[in-house]
């Protein structure tokens, strides 16, 4: 095992967007990172140092947990996971496609329960830990042509403080990031003309979304903050983002 300084920080969805982004805040910070999504290739272009990055669907927990004790054999046990790999595909209801609809439970939700489950016993066992989930202004109130993003959005907020209750007695903390609109590659999955171009019209309507690393910025501090101190939920919208 490597000694360093600071401990492991896990964060899926790192191949782009905020995930990409909040790995190199954490990168420059100092910490070691096991950076895990579907796409190999864009993790090992961010050219972090002391990051393993592994090809890993958030659906497979087998596979994701043999990336995750393989870096902590290595850095030693994760003091936080930041569960970010998501997809969205809008569209009105009765225009949606079930096949997409799978894709947003599976992964929104799934994905989220299955990192939580291989890092939160050790996390209570040690009387320490983190586990940052991002949710989304999407989890908090409704937006049109998002009914199933929407509800996946909404059961992280609710999985994330249930959970957050369970163990808060073992010192470990549950942080939910509920982005507003960020630019990054999520909505271009939209196959929906109307929902995607609707989307990124508002956006330069307002003068643009926010950046990922402003995301980034958020999960850091609240992260650095002392351990006795838990950050349940923090929603981070642009200023002049209406609804
Ligand atoms: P991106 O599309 O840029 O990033 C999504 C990331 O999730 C990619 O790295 C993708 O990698 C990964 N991912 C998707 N499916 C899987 C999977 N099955 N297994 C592992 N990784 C997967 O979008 P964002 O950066 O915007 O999204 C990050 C999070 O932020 C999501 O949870 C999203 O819902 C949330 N969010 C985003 C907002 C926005 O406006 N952008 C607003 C509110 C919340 P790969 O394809 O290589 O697997």
């Amino acid at each position: 095992m490597t000694t360093t300084d600071l401990p492991l920080i896990v964060i899926t969805g790192a191949s782009s967007g905020i995930g990409a982004a909040t790995a190199r805040a954490f990168s420059a910070a100092g910490y070691p990172l096991l950076l895990l999504a579907r796409r190999l290739e864009p993790m090992l272009e961010l050219g972090l140092p002391k990051a393993m990055c592994c090809a890993v669907d958030v659906l497979q927990a087998d596979e994701f947990e043999k990336a995750l004790r393989g870096a902590e054999a290595t850095y030693g046990p994760a003091d936080c996971l930041i569960n970010n790999a998501g997809v969205m595909m809008n569209a009105p209801f009765l225009e949606g496609e079930p096949a997409q609809w799978d894709q947003m439970i599976d992964i929104n939700i799934k994905g989220v329960l299955n990192g939580v489950r291989l890092v939160l016993q050790g996390m209570a066992t040690r009387q320490c830990g983190t586990i940052v989930n991002i949710g989304s202004i999407a989890g908090v109130k409704t937006f049109g042509a998002h009914a199933v993003y929407c509800g996946t959005k909404f059961a992280v907020h609710a999985i994330s403080e249930t959970i957050r209750e369970e163990v808060s007695s073992k010192n470990v903390r549950l942080i939910t990031i509920a982005p507003g609109m960020v630019e990054t590659d999520l909505v271009n999955h939209t196959s929906h003309d109307a929902a995607r171009d609707g989307w990124w019209k508002y956006a330069e309507q307002i003068g643009g979304a926010l950046k990922p690393e402003s995301i980034a910025d958020a999960i850091l501090w609240s992260y650095r903050m002392p351990q006795s101190v838990c950050v349940r939920e923090m929603i981070i919208c642009p200023t002049r983002q209406e609804p």
